[in-house]
Formats: structure tokens, C-alpha cells, sequence
């Protein structure tokens, strides 16, 4: 199920994720992903999650890595961010002590 974020129009898509169960976004768009403790965190469609490092394009030329297609979570890729999130609290007026 592909949507658009309300924050920045990007192609998201909601997983549930194995881990939580919470329902999160990700980018639809996929990236190449080398696995790597303690590496970033990124998803796949079924909701489990990978930790590794994303690589370019390079590696499209080595047959032997050991890389995997996973996504990012749109919660660290949404440029305007914070739209999923709780409102902020709202800042107080001017004079306001
Ligand atoms: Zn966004």
C-alpha cells in the first residue's frame, strides 16, 4: 500500500513492523543496504528490521556483496520531518512568563 506523506508529497509506504508491531512509513523508494552491527536502522516490506550501512551505486558492479534491499524509515528521510509526530507544544506568547 503505497501513500503520500502529508508533510512532503514523497511515495511512502506503512508497514508494521515484526519487532513493535507499530505501524510506521518508509520510503517506497528502496536502497541497497550492506549489513553491518550497529549500523543504521532500515525495514523491509515485511516489517523486519536490518541494521547496516546504505551504499551507492558502485556496488551494483560486485555480483558477490552482500548487500540487501531494504527501505528507510521516512520518519529520518522526510525533509519537513514531524508530521507523523505529536504536535509540538505550543510556544508561548510573546510576553508570556
Ligand atoms: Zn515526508
Amino acid at each position: 500500500m503505497t501513500n503520500r506523506c502529508r508533510g512532503c508529497g514523497a511515495e511512502v509506504i506503512w508497514i508494521r513492523t515484526t519487532a513493535n508491531r507499530r505501524k510506521m512509513p518508509i520510503d517506497a523508494e528502496p536502497v541497497w543496504v550492506l549489513p553491518v552491527s550497529g549500523g543504521d536502522t532500515f525495514l523491509r516490506k515485511d516489517g523486519s528490521i536490518v541494521f547496516g550501512r546504505k551504499i551507492g551505486d558502485a556496488w551494483d558492479d560486485d555480483p558477490d556483496a552482500n548487500v540487501i534491499e531494504a527501505h528507510e524509515s521516512h520518519f529520518a528521510t522526510c525533509p519537513v520531518g514531524g508530521q507523523f509526530r505529536n504536535r509540538a507544544p505550543r510556544t508561548r506568547a510573546p510576553g508570556y512568563r
